[in-house]
């Protein structure tokens, strides 16, 4: 018989202590906040799961990398190793290293939008977005319709719809499409991945017009294991292998290191075209810094070398779905409304479902996530009708694990804290906007609460 226990493939060095608090304490704190959790000392949170970007836990292989940075201006031999890295993973003719994922974006962007153009993904992140947006083009989702449907249930729900990237390519012309982007995994959708098959298909239609086709990589080790564990064929790959032949069907991508770079912070941009390689990195001298090091010390270069391979290991990515997964099934079982399936890096909750009787205008996903944290402190992330106004379909709370932080044990009381919540989910009112900024208005907004909990 195979063991059942999946333990953490890891045993831990270095602590940090986690303090708890008092509900009274939670209280003040709020109310401090103005009820905003971005404005909570980070001390002050028991389990924080605002996000997985950055949060990851270093391994002693990491940080013996790390005292071996050679921080040289130009020719370091960190970039080199970091180099090396990169290639042998990504495959790409050139690798342009970058402070973080959105200065790969704005880098790209500028050199390949002009005003006008249309850039489709399968759903934009919040930066790729406004990157694509600031240099005067469309920034399209083309998400499979089934996405929008929380509660739906398929193996690649971050898949892009190609019949709509058909007709919005004959709609518009291919001259106005100067890139086609896929995000693995779907982060705004869910953290869902994308198939192999969806890929290939994707490509097909950037081929028939002469587009190139860039990933949004950032979470590539994830996606490449859900396609091991799910899609015909893959089953005997190992995740490396699967992530060459993914970065094989693309002409470029753009990555954040502080997602599967398991660094905390770093980021770069690829591509095989040589013209454009070069107006990139000149680019990256005027903003970033040399293109041997674009922004980030050697050191970081050194950890982000180390931390690409330790993403793809088989029993870490094991670990990494199974645990993800174990919170959004125990949760799940117990009725909370969640976006099925569980994705790679995050369980999302449907606040609308949890939380019937608050309208979306009153905020059900800000007040859910004020909810976690005073029951037991933990910090989540509205992602609904705060972060994205009007536009928003749906009203979510990201749980994001952050990687190698967090125990099983730490995940139970996860687990029992928001089975407390949901338990007195009818008690519970919404919040409403005491002062909100022009823009990016849920990182620095105050509420009041609406009756509701005591
Ligand atoms: C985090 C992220 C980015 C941006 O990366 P930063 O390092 O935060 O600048 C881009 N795309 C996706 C899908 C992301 O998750």
């Amino acid at each position: 018989m195979p063991v059942k226990t999946i333990i953490e493939p890891f045993r831990i060095k270095s602590v940090e202590p986690i303090r708890s608090t008092t509900r009274e304490e939670r209280e003040q704190l709020l109310e401090a906040a103005g009820y905003n959790l971005f404005a909570i000392p980070a001390e002050a949170i028991v389990i924080d799961l605002l996000t997985d970007s950055g949060t990851a836990a270093m391994s002693t292989a990491q940080w013996a990398a790390l005292v071996r940075g050679d921080e040289s201006y130009a020719g370091s031999p960190s970039f080199t190793r970091f180099r090396e890295s990169v290639e042998a993973i990504f495959g790409f003719r050139h690798v342009i290293p970058t402070h973080q994922g959105r200065a790969a974006e704005r880098i790209l962007f500028s050199v390949m939008c002009k005003p006008g153009d249309v850039v489709p993904n399968n759903t934009h992140f919040d930066t790729t977005r406004a990157n694509c947006e600031f240099v005067g083009a469309e920034a399209l989702d083309l998400p499979i319709p089934e996405a929008a449907e929380p509660g739906r249930v398929l193996p690649f729900k971050g898949n892009m719809d190609v019949e709509r990237l058909e007709r919005l390519i004959a709609e518009k012309g291919a001259k106005r499409v100067p890139l086609v982007m896929l995000t693995i995994t779907n982060n705004s959708g869910g953290g869902q991945p994308v198939s192999l098959g969806n890929m290939r298909a994707v490509r097909a239609v950037c081929r028939k017009h002469g587009i190139p086709l860039y990933l949004d990589a950032c979470r590539f080790a994830e996606n490449a294991y859900f396609i091991k564990l799910r899609e015909a064929g893959y089953a005997a790959k190992s995740p490396r292998e699967i992530a060459r032949e993914m970065f094989s069907l693309a002409d470029g991508c753009t990555m954040s290191a502080k997602k599967d770079g398991m660094a905390n912070i770093g980021g770069f941009l690829c591509t095989n075209d040589d013209s454009l390689a070069q107006q990139e990195k000149n680019l990256l001298i005027l903003t970033e810094g040399f293109p041997t090091y674009g922004g980030l010390a050697g050191r970081d270069l050194e950890a982000i070398a180390v931390g690409l391979n330790e993403a793809l290991e088989e029993d870490y990515l094991h670990y990494r779905i199974v645990s993800t997964g174990y919170l959004g099934e125990h949760i799940a079982r117990a009725g909370v409304p969640i976006v099925q399936p569980p994705g790679g890096h995050a369980i999302y909750i449907d606040a609308r479902s949890f939380l019937p009787h608050v309208p979306p205008e009153e905020f059900p996903g800000q007040a859910l996530a004020v909810e976690l944290f005073l029951e037991g402190g933990i910090r989540s992330c509205e992602i609904g009708t705060l972060m994205l106004g009007q536009h928003a379909k749906m009203d979510l709370v990201r749980l994001a694990i952050p990687r190698r932080v967090y125990t099983q044990s730490h995940i139970d009381y996860v687990v029992e804290i928001i089975l407390e919540v949901f338990g007195r989910r009818e008690k519970i009112g919404g919040v409403a906007l005491t002062y909100e900024a022009p823009f990016l208005r849920h990182f620095t907004a105050r509420f009041r609460r609406l009756g509701g909990a005591a």
